[in-house]
């Protein structure tokens, strides 16, 4: 605990464009009945966060940045049960879920229309601190150090793919797409027993195709070839059980339904920067194809990347690289470029990490 203080460094968008990011000194939040505040250890930088700088997504600003984050609890508000002071914990990005709108009563309230996640609608991680709904916590636990956690929502986003189309035992699973999802994707997929992953990525992703290779990952330049031919041929004939569709790009799209087979199926996680994407339509009707579009993560998906972290099932972490809250314009600049794989800020440079025991 580094005492009370008033005041705090956050990222925040003033308005649309990289220009209009400011790190602020601003008033530290307080614990409202049912919040919790947070020191921030690790918060990562996603391809949203590009999209909200520049008004692709929507934002509420003045507003901080960082909707992924993980943090030790410093501060309870009234009515807050279950935690103590020092607990380190993340945090699902589904604030102000209305609670009573059909996706709520569901259990969906990720898709609520009403919410306003860190990040974007209210402050967000990229900060010292940050004020969240008690709710919304997941515990961290022990095996578990704190860079991994920073790592848990694109994990959440992943499982929560596979929550919709199960890895098929044994079958044969495509993920189109090398970056911080996809690579995910991959190594969850070989977590969840699938009997073949393969990765299929641009040259242009030269440092997430390299990285993929040395976790082991089996990786295809999708410029060397037709991909669909090559997975035909790879699986007898067959064809691919399970694509995941991470890259947004019309011709991956159609790569991947050329590579299904008849029956199979395709989740999608990757956003187009397009309104409208053209789809071989006659090709996916061959393909018998089932079609899932997967938003952002269910309850039951943090639970879920926190044990399959805690087992090592999956190891995040070589993904990363950190730069400290200071440097955030380099981190968004890498970003931008790929020039790393995913950007982790870290707000308090000092503070102590814990290490995988
Ligand atoms: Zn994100
Ligand atoms: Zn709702």
């Amino acid at each position: 605990m580094t005492g009370p203080s008033t005041t705090m460094m956050a990222l925040r968008k003033h308005a649309a464009g990289e220009h209009a990011l400011h790190l602020d000194e601003v008033p530290a939040p307080q614990a409202r009945p049912g919040w919790m505040v947070l020191d921030v250890g690790y918060a990562g930088i996603c391809g949203t966060d590009l999209h909200i700088v520049d008004d692709e997504f929507p934002s509420w600003p003045p507003v901080t940045l960082g909707h992924e984050f993980m943090g030790t609890v410093r501060e309870l508000g009234e009515g807050v049960e279950d935690w103590s002071v020092g607990d380190r914990v993340v945090c699902e990005p589904h604030s102000l879920a209305c609670t009573r709108c059909h996706l709520c009563r569901r259990g969906l309230a990720h898709l609520c229309a009403h919410k306003r996640s860190p990040g974007w609608g209210i402050d967000g991680g990229f900060a010292e601190r940050v004020a969240v709904p008690a709710h919304l916590l997941h515990a961290v636990p022990d095996k578990v150090d704190d860079v991994a956690a920073g790592l848990v929502e694109p994990l959440a986003i992943v499982v929560t793919a596979f929550e919709r189309t199960p890895v098929p035992p044994g079958g044969t699973v495509m993920v189109i797409g090398p970056g911080p999802i996809g690579i995910l994707c991959a190594l969850t997929a070989t977590a969840a027993g699938a009997g073949r992953v393969v990765l299929v990525g641009r040259r242009s992703s030269a440092v997430r195709l390299e990285l993929a290779a040395e976790l082991g990952l089996e990786v295809w330049d999708s410029a060397e070839g037709d991909v669909a031919e090559r997975a035909y041929r790879h699986t007898r004939n067959r064809g691919i059980d399970l694509v995941v569709e991470t890259s947004g790009a019309a011709a991956a799209v159609a790569q991947g339904l050329g590579s299904l087979r008849r029956r199979g199926q395709m989740c999608v996680l990757g956003v187009s920067g397009e309104p409208t994407i053209p789809i071989p339509w006659g090709l996916a009707m061959n393909r018998a194809a089932d079609v899932a579009f997967s938003l952002s993560s269910s309850w039951s998906s943090w639970d879920a990347a926190l044990a399959l972290l805690a087992r090592g099932a999956v190891d995040p972490r070589p993904l990363a690289t950190v730069f400290p809250l200071t440097d955030w314009a380099q981190a968004f600049a890498a970003t931008r470029d790929r020039g790393v794989v995913k950007a982790l800020l870290r707000p308090v440079p000092h503070s102590t990490t814990r290490s995988t025991p």
